[in-house]
């Protein structure tokens, strides 16, 4: 599974969180448990290569590539 960066954007906490089907609305800050979080995309490396390629979408493991 992979692990995914997060910050807290109300308290600016910083936590690694297991993603188990890239579905982040369940995390939690584990300090406020805030679910305004955002995900660092630094922690997981995408398959670059596709030139006009948008960022942040193209990096979810959804078994569709061909
Ligand atoms: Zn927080």
């Amino acid at each position: 599974m992979p692990l995914f960066e997060y910050i807290c954007r109300d308290c600016g906490q910083e936590f690694e969180e297991m993603a188990p089907s890239s579905d982040d609305s369940k995390v939690r800050c584990p300090a406020c448990q805030s679910e305004n979080i955002q995900r660092q995309m630094s922690a997981v490396r995408c398959q670059s290569g596709s030139p006009g390629g948008q960022p942040g979408t193209g990096c979810a493991p959804a078994g569709g590539f061909s």
